[in-house]
């Protein structure tokens, strides 16, 4: 940890005219929640149930889940866990599931596959839920949404095992439930979203390769991935607005939001909740704590008329050579 960042640890994450922005951390793995905790998160904006799918050698049972969710949830009490269902396939396989295509990311993958297995979806939310018992701190995410559809079905779903639950004699209350922004046609389509669920969420690494068309994974093309790109930057200004027209709050947890001066453009934008990976956490309240929202703001204007990613990076870098 940066000598000197830590004592930002316990100091809100607002600017210097008190605007303040949320900083909640992408989790997986038990550890990611212990170095979250130490750096003083708000709450979890992504935890990505795959991982601990990842780590065995076959599906774990409704109970295995139960307890592995209750552990994340019991961590960060009473802050919000945001758990995403399933997201397996592009380039996250399951060694005891696999799934082999032309062109994965294209393919079979998130929503589209637990939509397909409605077990296995009904076994994971029901062990979110039952994990939640108590703490109530849970929210519920679906990834790569592409239709109303798709959404509609997860949240009749999620109703039904919440059903159940009750009928069982847990007593649990309904998690706000959400989807993931992060195929470009739900860029167009966040408002018919917003209106139907609690939260939208931008996952940034996906809405950047297919807004682009640039493979996350692939070196050859590395050079042309660019989350500052203009056309993301309009995209992900965007969201926003059609979010808060609805009245519903708006995140971002891919690791754009983990760059300091990103993180400024993302808070000028108007996003509620800015999540990353806890080693950025401290380093972005630095950059938050060090302007006015009124200099995010005009930096956001400046950026925004720009051709390219090459300007835009000019612009952010002689900022911050002003500011130190
Ligand atoms: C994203 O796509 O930005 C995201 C947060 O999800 P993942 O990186 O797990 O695909
Ligand atoms: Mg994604």
């Amino acid at each position: 940890l940066v000598a000197g960042l830590e004592a930002l640890k316990d100091l809100p994450c607002e600017t210097v005219d008190h605007h303040r922005v949320a900083l909640w951390v992408n989790t997986g793995l038990m550890a990611d929640a212990m170095i979250s905790l130490e750096r003083g998160a708000e709450g979890v904006g992504l935890y990505r149930t795959e991982i601990p799918f990842m780590l065995r050698d076959r599906f774990p049972s409704e109970e295995e889940q139960r307890q592995t969710y209750r552990d994340q949830l019991q961590a960060f009490a009473p802050h919000t866990v945001t758990m995403r269902t399933l997201d397996v396939g592009g380039d996250k396989s399951l060694p005891y599931f696999p799934i082999e295509e032309e062109n994965p990311f294209l393919g079979w993958r998130g929503i589209r596959v637990t939509l397909d297995h409605p077990e296995i979806f009904l076994v994971q939310i029901r062990a979110m839920l039952k994990a939640s018992e108590g703490l109530n701190n849970l929210r519920i995410m679906v990834p790569m949404v592409s239709n109303v559809a798709e959404l509609e079905i997860a949240q009749m779903l999620l109703y039904r095992a919440y059903d159940e639950l009750l009928e069982e004699g847990f007593q649990i209350e309904m998690p706000p439930f959400g989807v993931m922004i992060e195929v470009p046609g739900a860029v167009y389509q966040a408002k018919d979203f917003a209106a139907r669920v609690d939260f939208l969420s931008v996952g940034s690494n996906d809405l950047t390769q297919y807004l682009l068309a640039v493979d996350r994974n692939n070196p050859r093309v590395a050079d042309l991935y660019h989350s500052l790109h203009p056309a993301v930057l309009r995209a992900l200004r965007a969201i926003v607005v059609d979010s808060h027209s609805q009245g519903v709050p708006v995140s971002i947890c891919g690791e754009l939001a983990g760059d300091p001066a990103a993180a400024l453009l993302l808070m000028a934008m108007g996003y509620d909740v800015l999540s990353m990976s806890a080693t950025n956490l401290l380093k972005v309240k630095s950059v938050v704590r060090s302007v006015t929202l009124e200099q995010a703001e005009r930096l956001l204007s400046e950026v925004m008329r720009l051709p390219d990613t090459e300007s835009i990076n000019r612009v952010i870098d002689a900022t911050f050579r002003n500011t130190g």
